[in-house]
């Protein structure tokens, strides 16, 4: 028998060997459902260490598939409505920022003001929640977390923007003295 080159025998034997896998690709898949049916502990445990170590995989799975983690969310949650509420609350105590956000930007919304980028707003939300020290633009004092509000320079009820530029961190007591006053306003008359 003729000798092949070298490089031809190792294209036929890559050839060979691509063929055998996609005609044994149905044989190990229906190998592979028949242990899990057999197996359905060790399958989870499997599947569960698969995702930990593959978290990228799973993340553009689910990019591709919203529906379906829609679904599964929606199915999980009917399934449990307690575990649902506690994971609400969790998130809520989490993400004080994101919730006051998220309220100031709607009430702004409804009054018909401008919203501006909402990267800069949620910042400012951010640092009255988390920083550690701010100061109130109106009084200069430090107010706790607790206490810090943020406040529109000129009010949404006279037309101001939802933005960051007209966005300023004060404490409680200087905000709600401040009312519908704009910051001009309230500075020529500060309360007493
Ligand atoms: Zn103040």
């Amino acid at each position: 028998m003729k000798k092949l080159a070298p490089d031809v025998a190792r294209e036929r034997r890559l050839e060979s060997s691509r063929r055998w896998r996609e005609a044994n690709l149905e044989r190990k898949r229906e190998a592979v459902r028949r242990w899990r049916a057999a197996n359905p502990g060790k399958a989870l445990d499997a599947a569960r260490c698969w995702k930990a170590a593959n978290p990228e995989h799973s993340r553009l799975w689910h990019e591709a598939n919203p529906q379906s983690r829609r679904e599964a969310n929606r199915r999980w949650q009917a399934a449990n409505p307690d575990k649902q509420r506690r994971s609400i609350q969790r998130w809520r105590e989490a993400n004080p920022a994101i919730l006051s956000a998220h309220s100031a930007k709607r009430r702004a919304l409804t009054r018909g003001a401008t919203v501006g980028d909402p990267k800069a707003v949620a910042a400012i939300y951010e640092k009255a929640k988390s920083k550690r020290r701010v100061r109130c633009a109106y009084c200069g004092r430090y107010p706790r977390v607790g206490e810090r509000h943020v406040d529109h320079v000129i009010p949404l009820a006279k037309g101001g923007p939802h933005t960051a530029a007209n966005l300023r961190i004060t404490c409680a007591q200087c905000n709600l003295s401040k009312g519908v006053k704009t910051a001009e306003e309230f500075l020529s008359c500060p309360p007493n």
